[in-house]
């Protein structure tokens, strides 16, 4: 893949005037790319065509679709364009190990992702929404609040701008950016769907993580529909009255009722379900808060990642060195896996819940 010249269009107009919008193709499964070719009257196997064209080659442009006739070029032109998303600015460059991308959307609305390697791993931690509803009270998209969900095409495309900016090829994939994944249920699995299809993007499901706060009704669904991709679900609290303290949706999903859905995921799951822990200073990171997750947890199939918080200037802080070690010995005793994440790119405000678009569009 080619790299995207970075260029920095924050105040240039959206990519098309809303009133005249074009249909972007970017996004669409094979299906709805059929109902399209259908309705001009075209041949089914353009479809095919058009979704090599979208997800394997990363075409930006009708023009360098080789098999595709110049009169069909012209009239897709008129009608379509490839992608949703204009890259506007890239902070970090192309040799670092953490990069912000932030993108705007065909109405105007800005979104951002992170780009990060470790050795062999390249992730993308991508947004599903604009904003968020749910409101935890240590996280920076909360304080956006919610504008609106991200379509398929803006999340799918996500992945392919960056990958055609990134110097090493794209191993994993993160719903961990802005906003609530479940909140966004059908279109985040839609744009899995497409991430790994075999004839497109192709990233095994198990390359693809989906993080939600812990929406019980669609944990539930998400293991009926038989889905394959990871899960990572939020806990960041060793106790209901903990969880309360910072993630008001506790109060509607509260701690017994997620982990019968977490059991549910895992007596069908081949994999275990990952539990994120955010360690904030005073407020989850005591020695018996480690205490209280292992008595939840030892019996349980399950995963632990510890993410020592990352500050965003308000009432929460990063634990010391001291306490992130003494939490993680009490989890010695843990018959799970338990990590710590170092978040990444912090100093460009990249890391765990530190996305927030400051900037509008001009
Ligand atoms: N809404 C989803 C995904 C977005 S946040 C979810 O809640 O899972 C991705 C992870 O970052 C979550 O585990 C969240 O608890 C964590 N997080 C949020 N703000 C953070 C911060 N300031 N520092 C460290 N982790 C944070």
């Amino acid at each position: 893949m080619s790299c995207l010249p970075i260029r920095d269009n924050r105040n240039s107009p959206p990519v098309t005037d809303p009133k005249d919008q074009k249909i972007a193709l970017m996004g669409m499964t094979l299906e709805q790319l059929t109902s399209q070719m259908n309705e001009l009257n075209e041949p089914t196997f353009r479809a095919n065509q058009l979704f090599g064209w979208l997800y394997r080659s990363c075409v930006d442009t009708f023009s360098e679709m080789r098999n595709i006739p110049n009169n069909l070029k012209q009239k897709f032109e008129k009608k379509f364009i490839v992608h949703p998303l204009e890259v506007v600015h890239v902070t970090g460059s192309s040799s670092e190990p953490t990069q912000k991308f932030l993108f705007k959307l065909q109405t105007g609305e800005m979104v951002e992702s992170v780009l990060m390697r470790d050795g062999d791993r390249t992730t993308i931690c991508v947004s599903s929404q604009i904003g968020c509803a749910v409101d935890c009270d240590f996280c920076a998209t909360a304080s956006m609040g919610f504008q609106k969900n991200l379509s398929v095409g803006e999340i799918v495309d996500q992945f392919i701008l960056v990958s055609k900016a990134s110097l090493t090829r794209i191993t994993n994939v993160v719903f961990m950016g802005m906003g609530e994944p479940f909140l966004n249920y059908d279109r985040v699995i839609t744009a899995a769907d497409l991430m790994n299809h075999q004839d497109g993007i192709k990233l095994g499901a198990q390359r693809i993580t989906i993080s939600t706060v812990g929406i019980v009704p669609k944990i539930k669904r998400y293991v009926e529909e038989k889905h394959r991709y990871k899960l990572a679900i939020s806990l960041n609290g060793s106790s209901q009255v903990s969880r309360l303290k910072t993630m008001p949706i506790a109060k509607k999903y509260p701690l017994d009722k997620l982990l019968e859905s977490i059991d549910y995921f895992s007596s069908r799951s081949r994999h275990p379900v990952t539990l994120e822990y955010v360690l904030m200073a005073g407020v989850t990171d005591a020695k018996e808060d480690a205490h209280k997750l292992l008595d939840m947890l030892n019996g349980r199939r399950c995963k632990l990642n510890v993410i020592p918080y990352n500050e965003i200037g308000g009432k929460y802080s990063h634990p010391s060195d001291e306490r992130i070690e003494t939490f993680i010995n009490v989890l010695e005793k843990a018959h799970f896996p338990v990590t710590v994440r170092r978040s990444k790119g912090t100093d460009i405000s990249a890391g765990c819940g530190q996305l927030a678009v400051m900037e509008s569009a001009a």
